[in-house]
């Protein structure tokens, strides 16, 4: 059987750890303690930050608050530290759950601000809240005692903190294999998770959550290794610290969680002993050593240290699709050729104008309906108001009996719509099995704690294979491990269908497949359309191109200035004197 190559690294590194409490002196296991405890904070910004795409600058309050809640209740109330420390992780989870849904929802530099804010308001708590200890805080917090070593001691502290973060890491890497890590990794394209039926608001609070967890743990191990807690090290600055070493190590990588602390460190160690000896000053060089680090590091991309180690170091392991799996539960389809969408003087206002006006058309179930237009004609407002992007000013639209025009696209999606998107919306540093698998989101069950636990492998399973299936079916089947963002414009597209079909849709809705592809892609899309409509797909076509949707239809509906002009099958709709004036009347003349 071969190795994966990632295995090696990987085992020399757990490997060394594992031996270095026996054979290190404690002047050296003493920063590999602090290297641990940060590490477990910057495992939540590689959540928080590389995965999701959010920054916090309030960390660090949460590591005050795992280590407050253990200091008050050991000291005061005798409880004992394994005790404390689900009430350390449960009243973090609580209060970043509040804050979370407070926050989260800001954009980018409001959201900084946020973070900011109430990293500042609990740092002050601490400082004041009486019972605390004000800012001399609570002293006395007894070591945690592991049966084999001194209770105390910097190697017992070691077991205990490497133990803790062998733990993270390998949930942190369960959930990313798993289909909630794949739409926690997708949550920066609001847009697109939402048309698979991803809760985004949700999963990202629930990622916050975790990330203030990572650090709620760490506070609670700081606590009993310095035995002492005041608010000094949970303020703004410790936070800025705390995202400066994440973004050093790469926050884009797992392995980035610790390379940055373990960079920062050693570099802060060296520049500390080292620059006033060979100077013969002393003085902060930090600042300025570490300004250039950062300048260094920003040229990366955010890659990080990990991003420059990238080149020698073997590729992430991505899942595979077993040979065999069972099939995802399937929805009730319509029979063909009953009453599928029903669209009813569906309109659209921007203000004065009409982009969508008193629209009306039928589909039935196994048909392929396109809408055509020139530009401008309201054809992706259309398109939108039938996904739930935007909502109509006037009329219905409903599927199978279901009301769509007004519905979230999240509901949407979870009613059997599935899409593809004008400009490609795929994950490029996705595989194209992983980009697929995205698409059968809604089809799965398994949540946050059964996927750390790696208690979904067969429901994933499952999901893997059907993703392998879908690729087969377009035919990118022997391609499914490489990243979707090496594909061209044309398998993109192909990739995006797949992805839709993943989702087991009762209609597909194709915005604009054909546009920017060269000849031969539009062949072979074409083909695969063709392909589809002999397997029954109902699909609903939105197309610029006339040329290439003519022999694909089995009826068109012709808009204009918002307007349905036209309606019926190809031959009719060549024929038909209005959609011949409005064509060679000006507009787009070189389509019919
Ligand atoms: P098509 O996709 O057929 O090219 P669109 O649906 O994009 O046409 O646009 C129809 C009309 O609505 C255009 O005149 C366009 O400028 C206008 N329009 C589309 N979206 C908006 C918007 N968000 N705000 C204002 N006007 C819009
Ligand atoms: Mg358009």
């Amino acid at each position: 059987m071969k190795i994966p190559s990632y295995l090696v690294p990987t085992a020399v590194l757990v490997g060394a750890l594992a031996l270095a409490p026996f054979v290190l002196p404690a002047s050296l296991i003493t920063p590999l303690n602090y290297i641990g405890l940060y590490s477990m904070v910057c495992l939540g910004f590689f959540l928080l930050t590389g995965m999701v795409g959010l920054t916090s600058f309030g960390q660090a309050a949460f590591v005050g608050l795992g280590a407050y809640t253990t200091a008050l209740l050991v000291t005061h109330w005798g409880w004992s530290p394994w005790i404390s420390l689900f009430a350390s992780l449960g009243i973090t989870a609580l209060i970043a759950w509040v804050l979370g849904m407070l926050t989260i929802r800001l954009s980018s530099h409001y959201l900084v601000l946020g973070t900011m804010a109430w990293g500042l308001g609990l740092y002050y708590l601490m400082g004041n809240m009486t019972g605390l200890g004000g800012y001399n805080g609570i002293s006395g917090v007894p070591p945690i005692a592991l049966p084999g070593f001194d209770t105390g001691s910097q190697r017992s502290f070691y077991v205990l903190v490497w133990s803790f973060n062998a733990l993270l890491f390998l949930g942190a890497y369960n959930l990313l294999s798993s289909r909630q890590g794949r739409a926690i990794r997708s949550l920066r394209d609001t847009q697109m998770s939402q048309s698979f039926g991803i809760p985004t608001n949700r999963l990202k609070v629930a990622v916050f959550v975790i990330a203030a967890l990572c650090a709620g743990l760490s506070g609670w191990l700081q606590a009993h290794y310095v035995t002492v807690v005041n608010p000094g090290p949970f303020g703004i600055s410790a936070s800025i610290d705390y995202l400066f070493m994440a973004v050093v190590g790469g926050t884009t990588s797992l392995a980035g969680a610790i390379a940055g602390p373990v960079v920062v460190e050693g570099l802060r160690t060296v520049v500390r002993n080292l620059i006033p000896g060979l100077t013969g000053v002393g003085g902060s060089y930090e600042a300025i050593i570490f300004g250039l680090a950062v300048i260094m590091l920003l040229r990366s991309a955010g890659g990080g240290v990990m991003a420059m180690l990238k080149k020698w170091l073997p590729d992430a392991p991505t899942p595979k699709a077993p040979a065999q799996a069972s099939a995802l539960p399937r929805r009730k389809m319509p029979a063909q050729g009953t009453p599928l969408l029903s669209v009813r003087s569906l309109g659209k206002r921007f203000g004065g104008l009409v982009a969508v006006d008193n629209v009306s058309f039928e589909m039935s179930a196994g048909e392929v309906l396109g809408v055509i237009g020139p530009n401008g004609a309201g054809k992706s407002t259309l398109f939108n108001l039938l996904t739930g992007v935007a909502k109509p000013s006037s009329g219905l639209a409903t599927l199978v009996g279901d009301a769509l025009a007004g519905r979230s696209a999240r509901e949407i999606s979870r009613l059997g719509v599935a899409r593809s998107f004008q400009h490609v919306r795929l994950r490029p540093s996705m595989t194209l099995l992983e980009n697929v698998a995205l698409g059968a989101y809604s089809r799965g069950h398994a949540g946050l704690v059964a996927a750390i636990l790696r208690y979904d492998r067969s429901e994933e399973a499952c999901c893997l294979f059907e993703a392998q299936k879908q690729l087969d079916r377009v035919g990118l089947g022997p391609f499914a491990n490489t990243l979707a963002g090496a594909l061209p414009l044309g398998q993109q597209r192909t990739l995006e269908i797949a992805r839709a079909l993943a989702a087991d849709p009762v209609l597909l809705l194709l915005d604009e497949p054909a546009a920017g592809l060269r000849h031969q892609e539009k062949v072979a899309l074409a083909q695969l359309l063709e392909q589809l409509r002999d397997e029954g797909v109902s699909i609903l076509l939105v197309e610029h191109d006339m040329d290439f949707v003519m022999n694909l239809v089995d009826r068109l509906v012709v808009l204009q200035y918002g307007q349905c002009i036209a309606e019926g099958s190809p031959q009719q709709v060549r024929s038909n004197p209005k959609v011949i004036e409005a064509y060679l009347g000006g507009l787009d003349g070189d389509l019919l």
